[in-house]
């Protein structure tokens, strides 16, 4: 293979999801070079190529808002120039405690959200390689000295001190030799679109967010996989054969569905560019997240998540989550972190994503101002850091409800 140049940088992150536009963006704030690697043309990942545009709740249910730091300033981001859907009582501040209220949660446009994330990278000073795949990693007893990127330009090499895999897919882990679990996905294909019926609600509310957009599907399985046909195996998002034929069938049945409607009644205005996979491969880190985590403290706590399907569930995200020991100089940010289960759920939505790329962002720049290895950092500094930037990094007990049997009652897997 022939390769045309060599880049340098202090930090490389791989993949533009959200986990990795806040991995980049917290580690060019630490005044680092940055090269951010996206393979496709637009940042946010799945939470905006992917349609996925629904922040998911960053409160404890109960009236107070857990998640912020880069969380928070995302959740603003993404409604700053679209539409929005925070509840009105979200509106000024904390609510207060008051079970009965909605969660902090909201829609968004995705396309301007990802306009909004590319403004905001480019401003800061994130050199971003848009069009961009990361295809290899040379990597050597832990140790990754450089990856390969493939682009109109050919193939290239990426040198920098320390990496963030942000993939989505755990691609650069696997690529060096990181231990990883595989996992396996519903059929899930759905598009954004609009009818005379949604625009006309469109008007009449004069709000272009409130049932402007249509929803229209291919496969659509629940988040617990119920509608998955029971002859269809999980999808495997790391067989690239596989990819494409989850491609072909649901744009398939999606054109099967739509065909025969009233053409001039209908449009579909965006199909997603990346499959709608939620748990591909992630790493098998120093510790694993479970449903039995709930309402834990950790010391190495990185910050506090709230499950965003179920009210009142603490977790704190533990450093462990996105290292290996044996890995010097690489840690996985969004929903490729460590969990098992559900566990790996309430660590995958976009909150957590973000939270685990903002931490991977500040770990990695801590890692090389005090030449330590990722997995040695002391972890209090890195706290202290993120506490400073407005992180909840243990959760305070008065947030969490007394009575904490609720897990049994949900029979959450682990
Ligand atoms: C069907 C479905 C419904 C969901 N619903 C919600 C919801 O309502 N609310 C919510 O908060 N979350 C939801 N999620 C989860 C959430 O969208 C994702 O988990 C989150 O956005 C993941 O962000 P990420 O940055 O970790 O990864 P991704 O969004 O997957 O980003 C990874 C990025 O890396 C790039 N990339 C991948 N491989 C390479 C490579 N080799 N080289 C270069 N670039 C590469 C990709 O192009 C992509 O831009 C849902 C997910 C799915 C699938």
């Amino acid at each position: 293979m022939k390769i045309i140049g060599t880049k340098t940088c202090d930090i490389a992150v791989v993949g533009g999801g959200v986990a990795g536009a806040a991995a980049a963006l917290e580690a060019v704030r630490s005044g680092k070079k940055v090269i951010l690697v996206e393979k496709t043309t637009q940042l946010g990942g799945l939470g905006t190529i992917g349609l996925i545009n629904f922040f998911e709740p960053v409160d404890n249910a109960r009236g107070v808002q857990i998640m912020k730091g880069m969380v928070d300033e995302f959740l603003r981001l993404c409604v700053r120039h679209g539409y929005d859907t925070i509840p009105e009582m979200w509106q000024n501040g904390d609510p207060g405690l008051d079970e009965t209220k909605r969660r902090f949660q909201t829609g968004y446009s995705a396309a301007i959200f990802s306009l909004a994330l590319c403004d905001l990278l480019a401003d800061e000073g994130v050199e971003i390689m848009f069009d961009t795949v990361m295809t290899d990693a040379d990597a050597t007893d832990g140790h990754i000295d450089s990856i390969t990127v493939f682009n109109k330009s050919g193939h290239s090499l990426i040198k920098a001190n320390m990496f963030v895999d942000a993939s989505g897919d755990a691609d650069l882990l696997a690529m060096a030799g990181v231990p990883t679990v595989t996992g396996g996905n519903y059929d899930s294909y759905f598009a954004h679109g609009v009818t005379l019926e949604s625009l006309q609600n469109a008007i009449n509310e004069g709000n272009i967010g409130k049932r402007g957009a249509s929803g229209f599907a291919g496969g659509c399985v629940g988040l617990y996989g119920t509608g998955h046909p029971e002859d269809m195996p999980l999808w495997d998002g790391t067989d690239g054969e596989d990819v494409s034929r989850y491609f072909i069938k649901n744009q398939r049945q999606l054109f099967n569905r739509i065909k025969d409607q009233d053409r001039m009644t209908r449009d579909i205005t965006c199909l997603p560019i990346m499959p709608q996979f939620r748990t591909t491969r992630r790493i098998d880190g120093n510790y694993t997240l479970t449903t039995e985590d709930a309402y834990k403290h950790f010391e190495d706590s990185v910050g506090t998540v709230v499950d965003f399907n179920h009210r009142y569930f603490l977790y704190e995200m533990p450093y462990g989550v996105l290292v290996r020991n044996g890995f010097d100089n690489v840690i996985a940010a969004g929903r490729i972190t460590s969990g098992s289960g559900y566990g790996w759920d309430i660590l995958r939505v976009i909150p957590p994503a973000i939270l685990s790329g903002h931490a991977a962002g500040a770990a990695t720049a801590q890692a090389i101002d005090t030449e330590k290895a990722i997995t040695d950092i002391d972890i209090s500094v890195l706290q202290a850091r993120l506490a400073n930037e407005g992180v909840a990094i243990h959760f305070d007990e008065a947030l969490a409800p007394e009575d904490r049997t609720l897990l049994e009652k949900f029979k959450l897997g682990h």
